[in-house]
């Protein structure tokens, strides 16, 4: 069946519970004699701690925002996108397996809107469902689902479960946030990147596309919000 706009659904189901001051301690224990736990004991300002994560974050000493790790549960997603998302070697997942769940009734699948603006959605349809009519018969013959899902395409969705480090999410969101990101993965990441700006409203300035934590773009083809740097 086709899916609806407010896909993908995403949803933050675990988080760290102080991340700016867990930080803020492992910023501090590299540069001071007193013990980590003396200095976590301590009421600290929060704009001092702001300013002091800022400043580190800014030399590069990326290492202090790997203690925050966040969970998240996305369902209604491309295979496509699910493709390039696993790209991304710092995060761990936990994936619907096409081996062991049998599609029943006809599986889910996204439309990309450029199919629907000319005018080939019914086709699209169509197709999807001779091959839903296929990988049927397929598992009627006993064919195991590992291999009748040969013939599921890019556009079936899945389901993940994917948990990783804040260092790792706003690397994911400065390269996903691009405008030349493929929109599945961009819409994602910004929906991720959404859910934890809710809660840590500081890190908005950090999860955005590289060019607005470089002042430049990288891209061959620029949107041209930034000047291009010259390679
Ligand atoms: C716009 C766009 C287009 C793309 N097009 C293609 C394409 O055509 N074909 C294709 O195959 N992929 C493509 N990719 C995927 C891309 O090559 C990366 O695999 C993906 O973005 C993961 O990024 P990453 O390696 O930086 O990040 P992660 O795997 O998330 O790693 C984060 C960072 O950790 C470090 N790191 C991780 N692993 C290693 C390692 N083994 N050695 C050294 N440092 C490491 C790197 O600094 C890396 O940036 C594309 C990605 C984007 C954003």
């Amino acid at each position: 069946m086709p899916v609806n706009s407010e896909f993908p659904i995403v949803h933050l189901v675990s988080e760290p519970v102080n991340p700016l001051k867990t930080i803020y301690i492992a910023c501090r224990t590299c540069y001071s004699a007193d013990y980590p736990f003396n200095i976590w004991e301590k009421d600290a300002d929060k704009q001092a701690m702001l300013d002091l994560v800022g400043k580190v974050l800014k030399s590069g000493h990326h290492s202090t925002i790997e203690h925050c790790q966040y969970t998240f549960t996305i369902s209604g997603i491309s295979r496509a996108c699910t493709h390039q998302l696993v790209r991304h070697r710092h995060v761990s997942f936990s994936q619907k397996s096409q081996r062991y769940v049998v599609e029943k009734g006809q599986f889910e699948y996204i439309t990309p809107s450029t199919v629907k603006s000319v005018g080939l959605q019914g086709d699209y349809a169509e197709l999807m469902d001779k091959i839903n009519e296929f990988y049927d018969k397929m598992i009627q013959k006993g064919i195991p689902a590992e291999d009748a899902r040969f013939v599921l395409p890019n556009a079936a969705t899945s389901s993940l479960v994917a948990s990783l480090n804040l260092r790792e999410l706003i690397h994911i969101a400065n390269l996903r946030l691009c405008v030349n990101a493929q929109h599945e993965i961009r819409k994602l990441v910004g929906k991720m990147s959404a859910l934890v700006i809710e809660k840590e409203p500081w890190l908005e300035e950090y999860l955005v596309p590289k060019c607005d934590r470089n002042n430049y773009c990288d891209e061959i083809k620029s949107c041209g919000r930034y000047q291009q740097k010259v390679l």
